[in-house]
């Protein structure tokens, strides 16, 4: 007979366990506690606006064939993608840097603000992309076991790498703050400030600059639906509107869960809903970290967000824009070293509408809007108002537009709303960080010390945020499912 299990949570983590899984023949039961799956990446409509609620950047499309095509598919059998060009664009305080498409043409930007400098980025970019290979081949898809995963001899070579910063390393050759910035702006998707981040990590400037942004046309949750419709086809049930209130263990094996007070009975548990949470739902004998692990550990950022419509287009932005016309050492430290209200906040705004007619009305805009804020603040509708505002104030000042003239509606969601409808530990957006103390076997594990058949997946555990370690994450747990079943029978 085959093996039940049950899958907690819908996020892209969730749909990758579900597929793998499914396809190797078990027989799967995913249960998501909101009205509609992709946790963190649902979607939002309204008057005719489509929003995706979480991410917006797709990078790294090589994760995603590597995904679709373990099950014979491609990413176009389920959704278009349209490389953007510009990839975005980024406001300083008296001008803004575009990053375009090709590497030809980010040289010339580089050389605009500081002659010389398309030499060192090449540079920089050819060891970016060398660890990039590594990463993919030798790291991120490894179950984090054990710190030997790690040794390789492309990695020991490296291993410096992982004690300069990314901040160190940017900062050898580029000396305008504006391209420094640039280049430290893509491992803040990782999580942790760049002057903690492993210079190892510039793989994600490769990913940046070498692999292109690009867009799924209809948003980010096409990608979800694509996964939804694989993992259906393979023959997962998803329920939704069904939180899970316990994990049950008898003689220290996980047996099922409960569900609106009604025992689901399974062999195998995997959780994709938050660490913290997922062990929340067992008896406290059962749980792995104590209050005070989570405490020290280094969170990623929560955000406030903004998700508007506005009657008309917006002129003079592109798809992505990022507002760094403040100073970002100073909002990092009221995010990570002393949490509070940002004084200056950077922020990010996102129209997909300009590149993509499904994603508002005709002749309108859909904006969605971004500030990293620390996670656990206290959250009002106060303080949202009060941010709206300043973001408003700083969008008219440098492109323009008065867009806050325009808006039809516009809808909030923050520290409260991740706890509430994520049950997301002190309301973080991307999980926890990957600073170089939690990295790969440093995070927590992919299966639990303590219960027999209980799995995690996701964003908190390896190989850690983003919408591409989720997809691999939902891999290697599946993995390590089927290995330690081979081993049983
Ligand atoms: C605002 C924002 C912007 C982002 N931008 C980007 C980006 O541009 N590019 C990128 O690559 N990544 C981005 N990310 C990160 C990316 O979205 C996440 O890393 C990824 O979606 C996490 O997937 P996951 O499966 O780990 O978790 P989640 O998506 O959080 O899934 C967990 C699921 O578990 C469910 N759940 C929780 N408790 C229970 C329970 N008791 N019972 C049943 N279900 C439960 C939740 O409702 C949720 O659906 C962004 C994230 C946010 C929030």
């Amino acid at each position: 007979m085959n093996r039940k299990v049950t899958i907690i949570g819908s996020g892209f983590s969730s749909l990758s366990a579900s597929c793998y899984l499914a396809k190797q023949g078990y027989e799967v039961a995913l249960y998501e506690k909101n009205d509609s799956v992709g946790g963190r990446a649902r979607q939002l409509t309204k008057e005719g606006f489509t929003f995706d609620m979480g991410p917006s950047w797709y990078w790294m499309p090589d994760i995603f064939e590597r995904f679709f095509g373990d099950f014979g598919k491609k990413p176009s059998d389920y959704y278009h993608l349209d490389k953007l060009n510009p990839a975005y664009k980024i406001y300083f305080s008296e001008d803004s840097i575009s990053i375009g498409d090709s590497m030809e043409s980010i040289c010339g930007e580089f050389e605009r603000l500081q002659p010389g400098s398309a030499r060192y980025l090449r540079r920089f970019i050819a060891k970016a992309q060398k660890n990039y290979q590594i990463a993919i081949n030798d790291i991120v898809y490894r179950p984090g076991l054990s710190p030997l995963e790690l040794v390789t001899p492309d990695t020991i070579v490296r291993v410096g790498q992982f004690f300069k910063t990314i901040s160190g390393e940017v900062r050898k050759h580029f000396k305008n703050p504006k391209l420094v910035a640039t280049l430290e702006f893509p491992v803040l998707f990782l999580g942790a400030k760049p002057s903690d981040t492993p210079a190892f990590y510039s793989f994600m400037n490769y990913a940046d600059f070498g692999l292109g942004t690009w867009h799924p046309r209809g948003g980010m949750y096409k990608v979800i639906q694509g996964m939804k419709a694989l993992a259906e086809s393979l023959g997962v049930t998803i329920a939704t509107n069904s939180p899970v209130e316990k994990i049950l263990v008898r003689d220290g094996k996980s047996v099922g869960v409960q569900v609106h007070g009604t025992t689901i009975e399974s062999d195998l548990v995997v959780s994709g809903a938050d660490y913290h949470h997922t062990e929340s739902l067992l008896e406290e004998k059962y749980r792995q970290f104590s209050p005070a692990y989570w405490s020290k550990k280094v969170f990623a950022p929560s955000s406030l967000l903004f998700y508007v419509g506005f009657d008309k287009k917006i002129t003079g932005v592109e798809h992505h824009n990022l507002f760094f016309d403040t100073d970002f050492g100073q909002h990092a430290i009221e995010i990570y070293d002393a949490p509070q209200w940002p004084s200056k906040p950077l922020f990010y705004a996102n129209f997909p509408s300009v590149t993509d007619r499904e994603m508002a009305p005709d002749g309108c805009e859909a904006g969605f809007f971004l500030i990293p804020i620390a996670p656990g603040l206290e959250d009002t509708p106060q303080f949202r108002e009060q941010y709206f505002d300043i973001i408003m104030k700083r969008f008219r000042e440098i492109t323009g537009e008065d867009a806050r003239a325009h808006i039809r509606f516009k809808e909030s969601f923050c520290v409260n709303d991740f706890i509430e409808q994520y049950n997301a530990y002190k309301g973080n957006a991307y999980g926890m960080a990957n600073t170089l103390r939690q990295t790969a076997f440093l995070r927590p594990g992919l299966k639990s010390k303590k219960v027999k058949d209980l799995f995690f997946t996701g964003q908190l555990t390896v190989p850690g945020p983003g919408v591409p370690p989720a997809l691999i994450s939902g891999k290697l747990v599946s993995d390590l499912i089927i290995k330690s079943n081979k081993q049983v029978v």
